[in-house]
């Protein structure tokens, strides 16, 4: 896994092997998923990689990427880790741009969880206009705190097989009991509300303006997520079709 990209021969071979005529095939515009926590970005992003052939970049994966293979950014980025800072923009938008120049990304991409803010979108395009890259499509995921907090603080995990359920939309069958193995349900502390007033909160301080820059710009195409999750990547597949066909013929 970690000299997927580095061999550079494993893109390739999907592009060969790729059906035609299927959606298989990349798109022009690269793909920036932004949304609140509990949103679904992550598995959104994997089956829009999925279907389209594309990597889904994130940079938690880049991060242990680096930290694996010991790269001069991985050091440099860990150093900031390790003294509680913040890992610099500039580190993280060179490991970006180290990754799409990668075979594998010739034919588009999906970035999920970056930019955050909006100094990191400016440095992400004018990392892309140096890719020699098209602008990037912006696909802004819209949900009620109301619901997030509901499908967040509902969430509870079996302390013995680690299944997940929600109290309020995915109930046990008995209440606090694990129906696979009786075992009790917790609540990570990641889940209780405070916790995601306080996620939801700095979500709208620092990246809504993301969404309003790249508005401006008229890159971004809002997508109504508070539905089931596979009619949230219906919604999403015909978006992107929808755009990238239209981006094609510009
Ligand atoms: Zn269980």
């Amino acid at each position: 896994m970690r000299d997927s990209y580095a061999a550079g021969g494993s893109g390739a071979d999907d592009i060969k092997v790729a059906p035609q005529g299927s959606a298989a095939k990349g798109f022009p515009r690269p793909v920036i998923l932004i949304g609140p926590p509990g949103a679904g970005k992550g598995t959104q992003a994997k089956t829009v990689a999925a279907r389209y052939g594309v990597p889904h970049l994130s940079t938690g994966d880049m991060f242990r990427d680096h930290f694996g293979r010991g790269t001069e950014l991985g050091v440099r980025a860990k150093a900031f880790m390790d003294r509680g800072e913040l890992v610099p923009d500039e580190i993280v938008v060179a490991m970006i741009e180290q990754r799409i120049a990668a075979p594998d990304c010739a034919h588009g991409f999906i970035l999920d969880g970056f930019p955050r803010t909006v100094a990191q979108a400016e440095a992400l395009d004018r990392m892309l206009g140096r890719a020699g890259r098209s602008e990037p499509l912006v696909v802004h995921v819209k949900l009620d705190s109301s619901l997030i907090l509901r499908r967040l603080t509902g969430r509870r995990m079996c302390k013995v097989g680690g299944e997940i359920y929600n109290i309020y939309d995915r109930p046990p069958k008995t209440p606090n009991r694990c129906d696979h193995d009786g075992g009790e349900l917790a609540q990570r502390d990641d889940d209780r509300e405070e916790v995601i007033r306080e996620r939801l909160a700095a979500y709208e301080e620092h990246t809504q303006p993301v969404v309003a820059y790249y508005r401006q710009r008229g890159l971004v195409q809002d997508l109504d997520g508070s539905g089931a999750p596979e009619a949230v990547t219906r919604a999403l597949f015909e978006l992107i079709d929808r755009e990238e066909g239209r981006g094609r013929h510009l």
